[in-house]
């Protein structure tokens, strides 16, 4: 019985060996002789076909949709800056006989400087001198606005400086250079390097912020012999602060 069978089976595996030869002699020549077309596929799975010509096609791969793109609409950045109006919320800071404190200089000229920014759409944080927010405070830019003392007859100009070491220093090299170039452009007054103290360059607000936020600090003028440009021209004042700030946020290198 079983020898029956697989005699059974090995005859049938012989016929279909045959008629696979066979076929693929009969297709090999009807290919030559040109009645089986050999039709190019296309990537795209698209055939040229001669008309009135039968269509042996093996399509050998699948036209993949390409993924479709939604154009991105990019989000613009508000810049975001801090401004620290010098001694606020603390004390006087530099007094003339008349009773003419740093303090209301420095404010009302920030306000402004506050005012001019927003207007142009930025965030912008008026500061106290030690506001508790300058603990690891993160933004663009951070700025502290002061005046220099009342007591030094002859003495006319301003000064802009950074920290003397940190981390952000080549953001604050620019924005030093920024705003006083700037500065100088608006006000008319001379840039004066000789009178930066370790007030400036050791300023507190350094140690406190986030390390990654560039900051400066700027004396606007004397209050003896630029008063008249820093109590009766806070806008202009003003003014070149903010220019200076967006010549830095706008990445411009003076
Ligand atoms: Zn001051």
């Amino acid at each position: 019985m079983s020898t029956q069978n697989s005699e059974v089976d090995r005859q049938a595996v012989g016929w279909a060996m045959r008629w696979i030869v066979g076929l693929a002699f009969l297709t090999a020549f009807a290919v030559t002789g040109g009645i089986l077309p050999i039709i190019p596929v296309s990537r795209q799975g698209t055939v040229q076909r001669p008309a009135n010509r039968p269509i042996f096609q093996i399509v050998l791969n699948t036209p993949v949709p390409l993924p479709t793109t939604i154009p991105a609409t990019p989000t613009p950045h508000i810049p975001h800056v801090g401004i620290i109006a010098g001694h606020t919320g603390s004390d006087s800071g530099a007094t003339c006989p008349d009773g003419l404190q740093e303090v209301d200089i420095n404010r009302n000229i920030a306000q402004r400087v506050v005012a001019l920014l927003r207007k142009q759409g930025w965030q912008v944080d008026l500061l106290q001198e030690f506001d508790p927010r300058l603990d690891g405070y993160k933004a663009d830019a951070l700025l502290s606005i002061h005046a220099d003392s009342c007591n030094v007859p002859g003495k006319s100009g301003f000064k802009v400086a950074s920290a003397e070491s940190g981390y952000a220093q080549a953001a604050e090299h620019r924005m030093v250079a920024c705003i006083s170039k700037r500065y100088e452009e608006r006000t008319g007054l001379q840039f004066d390097p000789n009178t930066i103290t370790y007030d400036m360059t050791r300023y507190h607000a350094y140690y406190e912020i986030d390390h990654h936020t560039p900051a400066a600090i700027i004396e606007t003028g004397f209050m003896l012999d630029d008063r008249e440009l820093l109590v009766e021209r806070p806008d202009v004042v003003a003014q070149g602060i903010a220019d200076g700030l967006k010549c830095f946020i706008n990445g411009e290198t003076p």
